[in-house]
């Protein structure tokens, strides 16, 4: 079996515990306008034009984002750096994109992993068939579990699809007694507003499962990759000033759950 990756990224100390190898599989069904990764929306390979520059001659060439790859070559990329995993308590983390979007292949990785005895982690929006969490679950040791925007039209206008979904698998997998970080990706303007963060801590709280929450602070790092692949990006003219510091948003969730992170 194939699955379609655009990155594998070594050394990861921001995807879960310890060092890791981060592999991310192209395609998602949302289109988040902050999206740090835009290169992974499309599920299928891409193909950019790029201009390089040398001794001031300019030369056309192609990138092509992208590569299928099968699950035992996908293995032997990722235990490279088991003696690494062990020493530090990290392992794989999955991320995107959406794994789910290629869950199939997802499962069969999973299980390599975990045969392996491997740390497995899943990064992912939520936006997915509630009976593909409950396959990977057994193979799953956390779930670092993306909350965006509680209101149901924000998030539509936001992300491009309701989260209706997304707040119903995060209620069964804590049902199923899985492990979950949220991860709050914070969003100046956007899902900073005092209207979100209490409605997001009222969802939290009433969740005591829920111990722990990561604050992650929208940088626009990515700027340089919307211009590359020529992507638009929404935050090309907006004055990124938060309504609240990040330190005053941790504080505020930090009376209703155990830990409170900044950063992954
Ligand atoms: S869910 Fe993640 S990968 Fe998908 S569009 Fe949003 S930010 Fe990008």
């Amino acid at each position: 079996m194939k699955g379609t990756i655009f990155d594998i990224k070594r050394f990861a100390v921001h995807d879960g515990p310890g060092i890791r190898t981060t592999v991310f599989l192209k395609g998602c069904p949302l289109q988040c306008w902050w999206c740090h990764n835009p290169e992974g929306i499309s599920p299928q390979l891409e193909k950019f034009q790029k201009e390089i520059t040398l001794d001031g001659k300019v030369f056309k060439t192609e990138e092509i984002i992208g590569r299928e790859i099968s699950v035992d070559a996908l293995m032997e990329e990722i235990i490279k750096d088991k003696v690494f995993f062990e020493e530090s308590g990290g392992g794989v983390t999955f991320s995107g994109g959406e794994p789910l979007m290629q869950a199939g292949f997802l499962l069969q990785v999973l299980k390599k992993c975990k045969a392996e005895n491997l740390h497995t982690v899943v990064d992912t929006s939520g936006y997915g068939k509630q009976e593909d969490l409950k396959a990977i679950l057994p193979y799953t040791d956390l779930f670092l579990f993306d909350l965006k925007l509680m209101d149901p039209t924000a998030h539509k206008n936001f992300t491009g699809v309701d989260n209706q979904q997304i707040l119903a698998n995060l209620d069964f997998l804590i049902q199923q007694k899985a492990q979950v970080i949220v991860r709050f990706p914070v969003v100046p303007r956007i899902n900073d507003t005092k209207e979100n963060l209490s409605a997001m801590k009222k969802f939290i709280s009433a969740r005591k499962e829920l111990k722990e929450i990561h604050l992650l602070p929208f940088h626009n790092m990515a700027k340089s990759k919307y211009e590359r692949f020529g992507l638009h990006d929404n935050f090309q003219d907006i004055e990124l000033i938060t309504h609240f510091d990040i330190e005053a948003i941790s504080e505020y969730f930090m009376k209703e759950v155990l830990q409170v992170k900044i950063g992954g």
